[in-house]
């Protein structure tokens, strides 16, 4: 058998991260409308080089003020153009020619705006593009002091809770996957008794999208099974698995 199940608050068998990338217009015209409707707290990633961080920006605070998390997507989302299927990265924002300890530099420059933002002094951070190597040195594990967690690439559904590291923490990156889709997925870590962690970008519009009525319809899903799944955001999930972890 398995190892003994992990101690989920409420008695609820899985955890279900919702996080939202790239500070997108279809984010808050969709995405937050339908959370705020399911009273359901998400993670917003945010680009601080975004023209809509500015534009929107009484929004985004507002979200912070309704509980969701604005979390740390750098300031200009920089990744390696060196990888295949990277022609759009522009020189200026390759991952491959910058230093780590620039970068380190940027992301703490990015965590100050966010308490500007926001007032808050922990929060998560997803590295673009799943890259771990700014200037060919592995960035994470300097900014490991910086935040509560990090969602470092894309994989499965957690498998087991006990070797959940915090600062490697795999998600899952729906494209076009239908509601029924996305539903087995949270289903599967019930069944596991671990967490998902969904890492979203356009819903209902915008780049890489899942249209607006599959993600209703997770959210559906999620707001009537709240004694089964523990909706959070990245955030407040992490902090509760990491006091259940026992300390190194
Ligand atoms: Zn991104």
């Amino acid at each position: 058998m398995a190892a003994k199940p992990f101690n989920w608050p409420n008695g609820a068998k899985a955890a279900v991260s919702l996080a939202y990338d790239d500070t997108l217009a279809s984010q808050l015209d969709v995405a937050l409308v339908q959370l705020n409707q399911h009273q359901l707290k998400a993670s917003f990633y945010l680009q601080l080089s975004s023209p809509l961080l500015t534009a929107r920006l009484s929004e985004w605070r507002a979200a912070a003020a309704q509980g969701h998390e604005l979390g740390n997507h750098t300031l200009f989302h920089q990744c390696s153009a060196s990888k295949p299927g990277r022609d759009w990265v522009a020189a200026e924002n390759n991952l491959d020619t910058i230093s780590a300890v620039q970068l380190v530099q940027q992301i703490r420059l990015a965590n100050s705006m966010l308490f500007a933002i926001d007032g808050k002094t922990e929060r998560t951070f997803t590295a673009p593009c799943g890259d771990e190597l700014a200037g060919g040195q592995p960035y994470l594990p300097l900014i490991y002091d910086d935040f509560v967690a990090i969602k470092a690439k894309t994989g499965p559904v957690v498998a087991n809770m006990a070797q959940l590291n915090a600062y490697a923490v795999e998600v899952i990156a729906p494209v076009g996957s239908s509601g029924a889709e996305l539903i087995a997925l949270v289903k599967q870590a019930a069944q596991y008794g671990t967490m998902v962690n969904f890492t979203f970008h356009g819903i209902g519009g915008d780049h890489l999208s899942v249209s607006a009525g599959a993600h209703a319809q997770l959210l559906a899903y999620l707001a009537a099974n709240r004694d089964i799944y523990w909706t959070d955001t990245f955030l407040n999930i992490m902090q509760y698995v990491k006091a259940q972890q026992p300390a190194d």
